[in-house]
């Protein structure tokens, strides 16, 4: 397990259950996602309609599921939650449709994993609130259409690009949350250590979101795994010097890159000289998937400036370079 996965473990589960904002409020960050959503949300309800759809875009671990939570909870509507890969057939979809209260939050993660026949009822759906599913086999086979209530479909991906046309096209707000800055995580890992009665002073705070990825699931995971160390290290007290030691044990380096984020910008640097490189060949090299590394470990390392992403493949900045302590070549333009 990848001390700074952004991907969702059991561990989390429980604990994150507890601290998981269910307010705009406490959605802390994504300013302008925050504001359009007070407003849609307050116009909603105040037509007594259902909300529109919401497709939610972003890197795991920035608060896409959490922002539906959030959402449902503040159309005092139920939330269910679903996700591509587990609504394999029509009739799945069926189910869960049918089962919705009027304006009721269906959401439904890694949408962009929905099987070909299964978007196509969706469509209806999300246009008519109508069901037009096909039943028995055959020349018994009939097609019967469903009325439903009003409801509010929201979909998660962590890329617009892997949608289909049609199926986004159906979503009248569409949001993109962007990397969290250093100020909001700590603001984040604050209210986490409050909540969880953890000990620690700002300077410890800042140090946790400063390593985190920009992404909150790794800040609150951070510090779980910091409050271990202090715990026996050092009385339970999170201050700077026990964040940096903690995050020496965990490998975690001062960019908040672990071995992983090296291991890219090294192959990088040392065997395509600086790129580019394609991504299949470093997903090789690597053995990771390729989906992983687009998704997971690409998103972050571009925004921050150590790799860039161009037509022949990927390569490796002067920053990445500098970050391995190694002398950029001579022409490297980047
Ligand atoms: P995603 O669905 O995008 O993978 P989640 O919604 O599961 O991410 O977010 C992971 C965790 O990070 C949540 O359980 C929550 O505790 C925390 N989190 C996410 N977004 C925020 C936010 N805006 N403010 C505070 N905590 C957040």
């Amino acid at each position: 397990q990848r001390i700074i996965a952004a991907g969702a473990t059991r561990e989390d589960d429980a604990i994150e259950a507890s601290i998981r904002p269910r307010r705009l409020d406490e959605y802390l960050g994504q300013q302008p996602v925050r504001e359009q959503m007070s407003i849609y949300i307050e116009a909603a309800r105040g037509r007594a309609e259902a909300l529109d759809h919401v497709l939610i875009f972003g890197p795991p671990g920035l608060g896409k599921t959490t922002l539906s939570h959030v959402i449902a909870n503040e159309l005092g509507v139920n939330l269910r939650v679903t996700s591509g890969p587990v609504i394999e057939k029509a009739g799945d979809l069926a189910a869960l449709l049918t089962n919705l209260q009027p304006h009721d939050v269906l959401f439904i993660d890694e949408i962009h994993r929905l099987s070909p026949v299964v978007e196509e009822v969706l469509y209806p759906a999300m246009e008519d609130f109508q069901l037009d599913i096909m039943i028995g086999e055959g020349p018994a086979a009939r097609s019967i259409k469903i009325d439903l209530p009003p409801f509010t479909l929201i979909g998660a991906t962590t890329r617009a690009g892997l949608l289909t046309a049609p199926l986004r096209d159906r979503f009248g707000i569409v949001q993109r949350l962007e990397f969290y800055s250093a100020e909001e995580l700590a603001r984040i890992v604050r209210r986490a250590a409050r909540i969880l009665g953890i000990d620690c002073v700002d300077e410890g705070a800042v140090e946790i979101a400063r390593r985190s990825r920009g992404t909150p699931r790794i800040a609150n995971r951070l510090l779980r795994r910091v409050r271990d160390y202090a715990q026996v290290r050092a009385e339970g007290r999170i201050d700077l010097a026990i964040a940096d030691a903690a995050m020496k044990m965990l490998k975690v380096d001062p960019e908040g890159f672990d071995e992983l984020d090296r291991r890219l910008l090294n192959l990088i640097i040392e065997n395509f000289d600086g790129g580019p490189v394609g991504v299949d060949s470093l997903a090789a090299a690597l053995s990771e998937e390729r989906g992983t590394l687009e998704d997971v470990i690409e998103p972050y390392l571009i925004q921050q400036g150590f790799l860039v992403r161009t037509a022949r493949g990927r390569m490796a900045t002067v920053k990445a370079w500098r970050h391995l302590g190694l002398k950029p070549r001579r022409d490297s333009e980047l």
